[in-house]
């Protein structure tokens, strides 16, 4: 029997699977996520199996050594790894990674006895082999013995003709656990259950009809152990209420549970909001957790001592062998999508996992994303919709202020008369004011007033961004430049043009020096714990107004504040990005649902020069299907997703010349293999250089995945890549690069 696996050297899984032989004494041990040790070289080093190959192309095929662990990874898993590889053009050795813990520990192998208490019980006349007694007899008095031990004290092959021996009779059981105390799977977790769920169901939130409905078909879903939704709900309709009791009806059944949310400071409330309801089964995974955190909570998963998982896309990759149902919270968010190999998409390998694993997949959102929505149309999703809001709460008055109007009049300020107006009275009222704003920095443009001169990075081509702190910075590789405000090259003075979250907090500062004022940005934010203090203290309504950029401020829930400010709606709109209307339209009704989530009328200002523009004429009505419409009679027309399957092609490096030369030789080698693909470019990327690095690109349209996945292996089979030019391959890319 041959065995392919992804082998570890020097620190780095190697990008294709090695074929071993099983050994005979290994052939019932060794499954799909097994961890062994294997030779490489004159070496040893561990692999994990992913796959069992007829044969192999290699002569002198080398054996697998020892079996680590078992069960390493569940199967299913290592299906969604190699699924993921092939789907995204990655190696399985690029996508093994995500799944693993950071540091990879072993389980000990122990064998429990059960047989019955003392020797005395035991005759040697029932055992085949003397050595079993004598094991039979050790293990009747130990109760509980590692491997390891037994080994050592039994050294030779007839240990494991004993050991099989009695526990294909049933004296034996063998587990596998990480710590030295008895696998906690049966000693804790049921009573607790029970007692989280009697809790859950003696709050007394009573759901709406809509949420009944939705959790029903829920519910059905996980008994069949299928069903992918979409749960549309405007904001405050309840959407996370639904999920909390979709994750009860999951833990019933005995299964696990992946909640993901868009962005790491939405981690802490959601994660609040589970405790509450189930305690200790809850655990929260992401990037940043320091690497012995993140290993225990791994192991924590995958022995089953905890059941449910909050966190941003990783978690997606939790180890958890019996999945029922995955929620994608604010499912049109772009940071789903990974921006390093493997480039997946956490939607579509959420559906995918879901699919091998038997699990119910919910995606939510106020605003779904086009591609989502049209699923739902097409049957692909069924559609779930909250319309009402719950508690009582009434949507947002909504009003469009024309900027045009206030240059005309002469006004240079950032804040509008009609929103100075609406802050004084909100904040008279004693109530809370929200101003977003999706530039961060002081001015985002910096001009010489008499040559034009523009401060750029040395490393990225784009401008300098003026902080208050005195420094010119870039937002893309982080370089700073000390400011003298005049121009290094003609003397002239330096304009500070356009206005980020610091200039809008000092013009705030300015007109309502009464006011308490807080900003959340990414320089405001160095640290998750800063955002939680700022959280807290805004909640706690220490200050009365808080700036934000959108990304940061999204789905924040504060019953305090009343009134929401959008300082300017049109930075999204003119993205090079055939995305950035339906963006700008979801920023803008997320940003509306922030205001008067409870019982008091919230009012929203958005102020634009651009007040006739569709994005924003709807997100103000909060009227999402007539965007949909007509974003989707957009994108059929111009052939964009959902009709077609896009992949871009980057290449990047350190001479313009050379990238630009190698854009165009791939670009004439795909446009002779396929006919059904449609090549767009080459032309510089969006950003067109970044840490010194020049970038160019390629979009592909193809009818489907399958038809853009040949027409790229036939062209980047005869493509060589020069040296020193980095090629990316991103299916289905979602940001701008
Ligand atoms: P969403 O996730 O759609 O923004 P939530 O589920 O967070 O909405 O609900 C908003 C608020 O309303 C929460 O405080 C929640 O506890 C409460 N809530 C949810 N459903 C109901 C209901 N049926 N009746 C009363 N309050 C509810
Ligand atoms: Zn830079």
């Amino acid at each position: 029997m041959l065995a392919s696996v992804i082998v570890n050297s020097s620190k780095q899984w190697i990008g294709q699977p090695l074929v071993y032989e099983v050994p005979a004494s290994l052939i019932g041990e060794i499954r799909l996520g097994t961890w062994v040790r294997v030779p490489i070289g004159n070496r040893e080093t561990d692999g994990v199996v992913v796959g069992f190959p007829q044969e192999s192309t290699v002569q002198n095929v080398k054996v697998i050594g020892e079996v680590l662990d078992p069960e390493l990874l569940p199967s299913p898993v290592v299906e969604l790894l190699l699924w993921m590889s092939e789907y995204y053009l990655c190696l399985p050795g690029e996508t093994l990674p995500l799944f693993l813990p950071p540091i990879l520990k072993r389980r000990q192998c122990f064998w429990s006895w059960l047989g019955g208490k003392g020797r005395e019980g035991l005759d040697p006349a029932l055992f085949i082999n003397p050595l079993t007694f004598e094991v039979a007899a050790y293990l009747s008095r130990r109760g509980r013995v590692t491997q390891r031990s037994l080994k050592s004290r039994w050294p030779g092959k007839e240990l494991d003709l004993a050991l099989q021996e009695l526990e294909a009779r049933g004296f034996v059981v063998r587990e596998w656990s990480w710590g030295s105390k008895a696998s906690k799977k049966q000693a804790s977790s049921p009573g607790l259950e029970e007692e989280n769920l009697r809790d859950i169901e003696q709050q007394v939130i009573n759901l709406t009809f809509e949420q009944r409905l939705a959790l029903k078909y829920l519910e059905i879903g996980l008994k069949q152990g299928k069903g992918n939704f979409l749960l549309h709900g405007i904001t405050g309709s309840g959407k996370t209420e639904v999920y909390l009791r979709a994750v009860a009806a999951a833990l019933n059944l005995g299964k696990g549970v992946i909640v993901l949310v868009p962005e790491h400071s939405l981690i802490p409330q959601m994660a609040e909001r589970l405790k509450e309801a189930f305690g200790h089964l809850v655990v929260i995974l992401h990037g940043d957790l320091p690497t012995g955190e993140r290993t225990g909570v791994w192991e924590k998963l995958r022995s089953g001592e905890a059941k449910i998982v909050v966190g941003t896309r990783s978690a997606l990759f939790a180890p958890l062998p019996e999945l029922g149902l995955i929620v994608i919270d604010e499912e049109h968010s772009p940071t789903y999508k990974h921006e390093a190999n493997p480039r997946y998409d956490a939607r579509e390998v959420a559906l995918k996992r879901g699919q091998l694993q038997g699990a119910v997949v919910v995606l939510g959102s106020a605003t779904p994303s086009t591609e989502a929505y049209f699923l739902a149309s097409r049957g692909q999703l069924k559609l779930l919709v909250l319309k009402q809001r719950v508690a009582g709460g009434q949507l947002p008055k909504v009003e469009i202020i024309d900027m045009r109007e206030e240059y005309l009049q002469g006004r240079s300020g950032y804040l509008s008369v009609r929103l100075q107006e609406e802050i004084r009275t909100t904040l008279k009222r004693g109530e809370q004011v929200l101003l977003f704003l999706n530039r961060r920095g002081y001015a985002p443009h910096v001009t010489c007033r008499c040559c034009g001169y523009v401060p750029t990075c040395t490393n990225c081509a784009v401008g300098l961004t003026y902080h208050v702190d005195g420094k010119l910075r870039c937002h893309y590789c982080g370089l700073e430049k000390g400011w003298r405000g005049s121009c290094p090259r003609c003397g002239g003075s330096l304009a500070l043009l356009g206005a980020g979250t610091q200039r809008v907090e000092a013009e705030i500062r300015t007109i309502f020096p009464e006011a308490r004022v807080l900003r959340a940005d990414s320089d405001s934010l160095k640290s998750p714990r800063r955002w939680r203090e700022i959280y807290n203290l805004f909640l706690a309504r220490q200050a009365n107004v808080l700036i934000g950029t959108q990304t940061i401020a999204k789905g924040m829930d504060f019953p305090g504040v009343s009134l929401v400010g959008v300082i300017n709606a049109d930075v999204s709109l003119f993205l090079p990005d055939f995305r950035a209307r339906e963006r700008t339209f979801q920023l803008l009704t997320q940003v509306a649902g922030r205001a008067g989530r409870r019982s008091r009328e919230g009012k929203v200002l958005i102020q634009t020069f651009n007040p006739q523009e569709p994005a924003i004429v709807l997100a103000a009505r909060q009227d999402y299907e007539s965007f949909y419409h007509l974003e989707i009679a957009s994108r059929r027309t111009l052939r964009y997703p959902p009709f077609v399957k896009l992949a871009r092609l980057g290449l990047m490096g350190l001479y313009e010349g050379e990238v630009i030369s190698a854009a165009f030789s791939l670009a004439r080698i795909l446009k002779e293999v396929g006919t059904s693909l449609e090549v767009l470019g080459p032309a510089p990327a969006a950003i067109p250089k970044v840490r010194g690095e020049y970038r160019w690109q390629l979009t592909l349209k193809a009818p489907g995945w399958q038809e853009l996945k040949e027409a790229l292996e036939a062209g980047l089979g005869r493509y060589c890549c020069p040296p020193g030019i980095k090629l990316i391959k991103e299916i289905g890319p979602v940001n701008l690069w």
